[in-house]
């Protein structure tokens, strides 16, 4: 068994705007983490990436846009949204995040990986065709999705994406395509940024079907997230039978996450992580990959990369002790949006 952790200390150097929640200290939390676990006969290597290749980037985004990133990152650096700015480091530290998704698609192809943690930053599931958003500028899981499909062994992608917020960008990438299933969980639109990611966004022309969004309500935790995994993500990937799983983690739907609302425990996000390596292990003979997006709180990301590296490399999860008091109302919610979602989606992946 061999877990790979793709990491460059470049991903350090990306900053935006002093006191900005998407921060380095998030890669060193995340260190932290990993430093934290025992010592066993798993192998956990370190990889560091290479940059994407422009052709590749281009696929999913425009390269008039990608020229914008570089351009302002030679001049220091500059404003995209009020949230999202970058400075000189940005452009390479984007490259390299897309190129770390590459590698680890690469790794586990050639089997010289059995999983991998893209461990990377700037994230990448706002990050649009053409526009950095959400503190994304490339979107890393969408161009490693399609690097899949380019080279041709494997052709039925699945993403889940349980990050607090919508991935929008990860979402439009695909939206017309059969070849990748997006399943996102997320905090309801109505309530957080990127306001997106309701039950009737399920695709367009051969995607329709393809895209699968379950709004949890705010202060959703382990009992809902559970529900939505048994009821709609295991019958929707049994129907779909991935080859490749790729997962967006976001520890931004931890309870004490300071910019979003939900109530997953750390135990809670591991049974998370738990429940698509089965998947993966059911359908794709193990290949998963997982890619950092959101996760604010640094003991969070702390303890979550832990138990995520754990699992990932098959060593017992340290269990930490961490209580939510989760609502009747939202346990109930959650089997609401669950039949809205089968009703939709019959006829298409059920
Ligand atoms: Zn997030």
């Amino acid at each position: 068994m061999v877990t790979k952790i793709v990491y460059d200390d470049i991903f350090r150097l990306h900053e935006m705007t002093p006191g900005h929640p998407e921060s380095p200290l998030r890669l060193n939390a995340a260190m932290h983490g990993i430093q934290a676990i025992k010592p066993t006969d798993t192998e956990i290597e370190f990889l560091k990436p290479e940059p994407a290749e422009l052709r590749e980037v281009c696929q999913i985004h425009e390269e008039k846009y990608i020229e914008e990133i570089r351009n302002k990152s030679d001049k220091g650096g500059g404003f995209f949204t009020l949230d999202t700015t970058s400075n000189r480091h940005t452009y390479m530290a984007s490259l390299l995040a897309a190129g770390g998704g590459i590698l680890a698609i690469d790794e586990i192809t050639r089997g010289s990986a059995n999983n991998v943690f893209v461990l990377c930053r700037p994230p990448g599931h706002h990050a649009e065709f053409n526009r950095a958003f959400g503190f994304c500028f490339m979107n890393n899981i969408a161009i490693a999705a399609k690097h899949i499909l380019n080279e041709k062994k494997y052709g039925r992608v699945l993403i889940v994406d349980y990050d607090a917020h919508h991935g929008n960008g990860t979402q439009n990438a695909f939206y017309r395509s059969k070849e990748v299933l997006y399943i996102g969980l997320h905090q309801d639109g109505r309530t957080l940024f990127p306001g997106t990611g309701f039950v009737e966004e399920i695709g367009e022309g051969e995607g329709k079907g393809y895209t699968v969004n379950i709004p949890m309500m705010p202060s959703a935790g382990d009992k809902s997230f559970e529900t939505a995994f048994e009821q709609i993500v295991q019958p929707v990937a049994e129907s779909y039978k991935p080859d490749f799983v790729l997962v967006s983690t976001g520890f931004d739907g931890h309870h004490q996450d300071p910019l979003a609302g939900l109530g997953l425990t750390i135990k809670g996000i591991a049974s998370l992580n738990n429940s698509l390596m089965k998947i993966a292990e059911m359908y794709a003979d193990g290949r998963i990959a997982f890619f950092l997006e959101g996760g604010y709180n640094l003991e969070v990301i702390k303890r979550a990369t832990q138990n995520l590296i754990e699992e990932l490399a098959g060593i017992q999860v340290k269990e930490f002790s961490d209580k939510f008091h989760e609502k009747e109302k939202h346990k109930d919610y959650i089997k609401t949006t669950v039949k809205e979602i089968e009703e939709i989606l019959i006829g298409t992946l059920f």
